[in-house]
């Protein structure tokens, strides 16, 4: 009986402080950068580009759209643990593969960057399929985390990073509730993970934001024109 009444008292107080304390003001959206070299660049030609930013920005629309409008950019075709979403497809979208699987890439060393991403499943970009593709000359984009980004910053520190900001607070919450894929619980987690991400901007050498994502589209593929051209430059 005591209990109960204890009990009923935490759940009426948290009840209360749900309820009078003032909302958590929405986190400072970070606005456009233009690209900016680091002296890592110096000298290299920046074969890789990588595409971070928070949850529901858009990263995957953008990269969507890249493929389809785009064909000179070699998007990279990241290892997953997930299970496809309708309408993806094994081999373009991502290469869907077991945990098992997965723990066999990373244990033969072949992942250059990997990540469990939101606490459920593992992404992560194979070393062999980005190798070859600069050895045919191509001009790679890594659409990953900021887990990821910040391994391949420590591998390849000559790569070009662009991060993808929403347009505001309110239109990134949009999005992720409008695509519906997630549980509210899940979208609680993955807005938490949005504000340490959105925090990690000046990491980034450029910022792009997704207002239309054939805009940032095309603005990515600016970014990547630029890093090319200034190095051509310099030869
Ligand atoms: P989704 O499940 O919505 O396709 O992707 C979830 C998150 O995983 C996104 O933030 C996406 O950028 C990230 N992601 C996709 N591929 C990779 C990858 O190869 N490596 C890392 N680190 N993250 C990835």
């Amino acid at each position: 009986m005591r209990y109960g009444t204890i009990t009923a008292y935490i759940l009426q107080t948290i009840q209360t402080l749900r309820t009078t304390l003032p909302a958590q003001p929405p986190p400072d959206i970070p606005g456009p950068r233009e690209l900016t070299l680091r002296p890592e660049h110096a000298g290299v030609r920046p074969s890789v580009t990588v595409l971070a930013g928070p949850t529901a920005v858009g990263k995957g629309t953008v990269s969507q759209y890249i493929r389809e409008h785009y064909p000179q950019v070699c998007l990279s075709v990241s290892a997953t643990t997930r299970e496809p979403r309708p309408g993806e497809v094994n081999g373009l979208h991502y290469s869907f593969v077991s945990h098992s699987k997965f723990d066999e890439l990373i244990e033969q060393g072949k992942m250059l960057e990997w990540a469990e991403v939101h606490g459920l499943n593992k992404y992560g970009t194979r070393r062999d399929t980005v190798e070859e593709a600069i050895a045919n000359g191509q001009h790679v984009l890594l659409e990953i985390d900021l887990q990821g980004a910040r391994q391949v910053r420590q591998t390849m520190p000559e790569a070009v990073f662009v991060f993808l900001t929403p347009p505001s607070w309110e239109e990134l919450v949009r999005r992720l509730v409008g695509r519906g894929t997630e549980s509210a619980e899940e979208q609680q987690r993955r807005l938490e993970t949005a504000k340490l991400e959105l925090a990690a901007e000046p990491e980034f050498d450029a910022v792009i934001v997704n207002d239309t994502v054939g805009q940032a589209s095309a603005r990515l593929v600016e970014v990547m024109q630029l890093t090319t051209s200034a190095k051509t430059a310099e030869n």
